[in-house]
């Protein structure tokens, strides 16, 4: 754990075990952070608060950008502690470990136009303006599935706006957080200004959100975490972002460029094995060309390669966890039981390293009232749903309670345009499978979050607009 500026055990000596899903051997022992530990770096955020706010932007922004160029002369290094604690390929972990510096270095611009306002007054007399100022200590919980950019997604606007932070990674994927705050040391960020607590989640992440201290809590994972969080950060009215789930629709149209499509949906769904917030989980294709883009489709996921991510050519690497596989078994075997057709895959991968792996797999008539049309798989399974006219696609791909990213493809700027409108996405691919940039913002609508992050508008959830109103001043 890393707290006041400095390498730590646990108060309580306790350890955690990091294991590679690919060959379920252990990586490294890991502290193991409880409540008491909590509180402590709760104390190390706050006394650095004062100073950190203090900076100049310039100041600030310089953190930043050493970090991210000792980060980026560190990329292999990290890639292979990425691939190794979570699975994906080694191709995947370089391009997230680029993602990750970007929001280093986007931030590090943004953190010079936090600008207030001067607001015109309804008198002569009185000058009104609005202030930004830091929100003050802010606590951050992060998914295994991007270890790295999630952190830096975080932490990046947060330190470019004057605010501490405290990051709590997932106990998956601890070991690239290490990576990524050590570079901040070496950057020689002061102490107190990041801290970073590894362990389960319950008791760190309970004493970070009942904290008076913690003004704000930035959380990425499930939904159903993310409403125990929205719940228990009503009794300090903390100020919240949370990027939850989502069940990304990708709706193929006939005009579409078919073979751009496939490639489209093979990025969107197979990328890290089919476990991202924004990847495709139904795939809408226009009756007419039903057959043309399945035979297209199953022959290119044929073609995708199953292994250890550290091996050269892997396309798709272990699942996480047994949770996981089970998880995919589930809604492969309800998807086949209520007449859905496995084109390919549809099993446990065979002769693997790990029991963790599970072969691509598509499913052909697929139908609305299948788990897998309404519940994050979370893996490598693509369902095949077919719709006749454009209204039904658009309310076909709404019907969901998520509402992060949706997907489509076509050649007509008119229905691109008419198609945009109507999906309730916070984030919407056209001709485009991924959107993710760290000049735009990311989020949610629905149960897929609250708030934004990337681009100007994930800076501004970290800073609070305090309004002057000075008088007399004739
Ligand atoms: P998760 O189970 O919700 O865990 C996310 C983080 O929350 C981990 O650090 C976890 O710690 C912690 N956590 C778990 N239970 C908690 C509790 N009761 N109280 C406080 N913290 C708790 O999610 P995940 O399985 O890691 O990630 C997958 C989910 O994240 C998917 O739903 C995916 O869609 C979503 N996601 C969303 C985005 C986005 O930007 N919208 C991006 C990536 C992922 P432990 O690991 O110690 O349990």
């Amino acid at each position: 754990m890393y707290i006041n500026g400095s390498w730590t055990d646990a108060e309580k000596k306790q350890t955690m075990e990091v294991i590679n899903p690919a060959t379920n051997e252990l990586i490294q022992e890991t502290a193991k952070a409880d409540e008491t530990d909590a509180a402590k770096a709760v104390a190390a955020a706050s006394t650095a608060f004062p100073g950190w706010k203090k900076t100049t932007a310039k100041e600030r922004s310089s953190f930043l950008l050493r970090t991210a160029a000792i980060l980026r002369e560190q990329t292999e290094e990290l890639a292979e502690i990425l691939t190794a604690e979570m699975g994906k390929p080694l191709k995947e972990a370089k391009g997230e470990i680029g993602l990750g510096i970007d929001y280093l270095e986007w931030y590090a611009e943004e953190a010079k136009r936090a600008y207030g306002e001067i607001i015109p007054a309804s008198s002569s007399s009185k000058r009104l303006m609005v202030l930004k100022e830091p929100v003050g200590v802010v606590a951050a919980v992060t998914p295994w599935n991007f270890p790295v950019a999630m952190i830096t997604r975080k932490v990046a606007p947060a330190l470019a706006a004057g605010c501490p932070i405290i990051v709590k990674p997932a106990s998956a994927t601890p070991l690239s957080a290490m990576k990524i705050v050590e570079a901040f040391d070496k950057a020689g960020l002061p102490k107190g200004v990041l801290n970073l607590l590894i362990g389960s989640a319950s008791p760190i992440v309970g004493e970070l959100m009942r904290s008076p201290e913690v003004r704000k809590i930035t959380f990425t994972g499930s939904t159903e975490v993310g409403k125990k969080l929205i719940e228990q950060s009503a009794a300090t009215v903390k100020k919240m972002s949370m990027e939850l789930g989502g069940h990304a629709p990708f709706i193929v149209f006939e005009d579409a460029d078919i073979d751009a499509a496939v490639e489209g949906v093979v990025n969107s769904k197979f990328r890290n094995a089919g476990q991202t917030c924004i990847c495709t989980n139904r795939i809408y294709v226009q009756k007419s060309i039903e057959k043309t883009f399945l035979e297209k489709f199953t022959a290119r996921v044929k073609e995708l390669q199953i292994g250890n991510g550290l091996e050269d050519g892997t396309d798709i690497g272990p699942l996480i966890d047994e949770g996981a596989v089970k998880k995919v078994q589930e809604h492969v075997a309800d998807a086949v039981q209520k007449g859905g057709t496995v084109m390919y895959g549809g099993e446990q991968a065979s002769g693997c390293t790990s029991d963790k792996f599970y072969t691509p797999t598509v499913i052909a008539d697929a139908k609305d009232s299948m788990l897998i049309s309404t519940e994050e798989t979370f893996g490598p399974v693509a369902p095949v749903f077919t719709f006749t006219t454009e209204k039904e696609a658009v309310e076909r791909a709404n019907h969901s309670d998520y509402g992060l990213a949706a997907y489509c493809f076509t050649k007509d700027i008119g229905r691109a345009n008419r198609v945009m409108d109507g999906l309730e996405y916070g984030i919407i691919g056209i001709n485009d499978p991924i959107p993710t940039t760290a000049q735009a913002p990311f989020g949610g609508v629905k149960e897929s979050g609250i708030g934004r992050e990337g681009g100007r508008q994930g800076m501004e959830e970290y800073l609070e607009d305090k309004f002057v109103s000075i008088g007399n001043i004739e």
